[in-house]
């Protein structure tokens, strides 16, 4: 969430950015209402003053009839304040819900475009698309045919969409994970098992909005919890309300969860097998850091995630977000996009990861502070998040470039540890 104060005062470049992001925000009713609620805290606080002031003057008056009148005129001004008070209080809750809904402000060099045909391309990841001297097959037939996929099963036992991994390709998922936890510990990152869980106040603060309207959230009905669609909710929510010591800034989590999400309206080709679906496993940086380290922690986590499919030998290509795709709570975004050459007629990129970074948008919502020693009152950290393996598409990046002729996969030099040595599946 924006600072009320900033939007007031820059509301012409607030305009340009929500245009830039393509979100219709009614503005011109949050500063009228701004307006308003400024001049009844004003006249609250008059109030309460003369009221005050009549108070202290009961004790010096002179006679009766004075001291009831001055009883008198004490209580009409309290009412009066308290009136005041309660139309603050409600001008102060419509403009909040205005507020909410003000994105975040873009960092000066995401490039501006109303969706994602005005990403642009930054760099190509270190391997170089094969070229294949026999039909290729895209994950979801070669999984099929091996039975390490199934989705009937899925249907049948909880509903279309959802799925049972099986046999090998649950050792290497296991080994995707196993590898990126074991980088991310060495890169100085806590592990840390998520609940799937959160309640709905935390994913309103991460940026979600859990029961409203076109929701991809799944909620838990009776309860005021909803299931996650990344650990980057529960990894935020963890130091909801915490003020942190200036000196344990960063803090580096690598989360390890289940993300569901109902995808509403999402079908189609582009989303055959594992590339959209229900529930997958992820594997998440998320950070806080100081206001002044954040634009380079982005740039480092955007390294991580070059390092790990370059580590996999998946081609890739990075590409930064425009501004209309950012989302509300991102200030900048960067996405790697795999080759996946068994999607589409003859191959495409789809997206793999993504980060974030989020300046102080959820840590305003979440009241996530820190403390410089020695420096009296606290302010918001930066919250920063980033994919390190989405499961179920990087699993798609691997069938899908390292299948062989003989329809077996070759698992990547670095997975091999974690999957007993085994050069090679099905
Ligand atoms: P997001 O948190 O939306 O930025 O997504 C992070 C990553 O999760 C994406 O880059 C994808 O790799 C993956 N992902 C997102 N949605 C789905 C889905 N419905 N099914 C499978 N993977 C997904």
């Amino acid at each position: 969430m924006l600072d009320r104060k900033f939007i007031f005062e820059n509301i012409d470049a607030v305009k340009e950015n929500c245009v830039n992001r393509n979100l219709d925000i009614n503005l011109d009713s949050f500063v009228e209402l701004e307006t308003s609620r400024r001049a009844k805290l004003q006249e609250a606080e008059e109030l309460n003053k003369k009221s005050n002031d009549a108070s202290k003057l009961i004790g010096k008056a002179k006679d009766d009839a004075e001291r009831e009148s001055l009883k008198e005129e004490a209580r009409t001004l309290r009412e009066q304040k308290h009136t005041a008070q309660e139309e603050h209080d409600r001008l102060d809750a419509e403009v909040l819900e205005i507020q909410k809904f003000v994105p975040n402000m873009a960092h000066p060099d995401a490039p501006i475009g109303k969706d994602d045909k005005a990403n642009l391309k930054i760099s190509d990841g270190k391997t170089v698309p094969r070229e294949f001297d026999f039909d290729v097959m895209d994950h979801l037939d070669l999984g099929q045919h091996h039975d390490w996929i199934d989705f009937e099963g899925g249907a049948r036992t909880t509903g279309a969409g959802f799925y049972f991994l099986k046999g090998d390709l649950v050792l290497l998922d296991l080994a995707l994970q196993q590898f990126a936890v074991n980088e991310l510990v060495k890169r100085g990152f806590t592990p840390t098992v998520t609940p799937d869980l959160a309640r709905d106040s935390v994913l309103e603060g991460i940026g979600f909005n859990p029961r409203g309207p076109e929701t991809q959230i799944y909620s838990i009905d009776g309860m005021d919890v909803s299931l996650i669609g990344t650990s980057e909710i529960t990894l935020g929510g963890l130091y909801s309300g915490v003020t942190i010591a200036e000196e344990d800034l960063p803090i580096k989590l690598c989360g390890i969860s289940h993300c569901y999400r109902t995808e509403a309206g999402a079908a189609g080709r582009a989303s055959r097998g594992l590339y959209r679906v229900h529930q997958f496993t992820k594997i998440e940086m998320f950070a806080f850091t100081l206001p002044e380290e954040s634009d380079a922690f982005h740039e480092d986590l955007r390294q991580i995630e070059c390092d790990l499919f370059d580590a996999i030998e998946v081609p890739y290509r990075v590409v930064d977000t425009a501004t209309g795709d950012l989302g509300g709570p991102a200030y900048r975004k960067y996405d790697l996009e795999a080759w996946m050459p068994g999607r589409g007629e003859a191959g495409e990129y789809g997206e793999v990861t993504s980060t974030s970074n989020c300046t102080d948008y959820q840590s305003r919502r979440l009241n996530i502070r820190y403390k410089k020693k020695d420096v009296k009152g606290t302010k918001f950290v930066h919250t920063l998040n980033g994919t390190a393996f989405a499961l179920s598409r990087a699993l798609i990046s691997i069938l899908e470039n390292h299948q062989n002729a003989d329809k077996s996969v070759t698992i990547p030099e670095v997975l091999r540890p974690f999957m007993g040595g085994r050069e090679k599946i099905g």
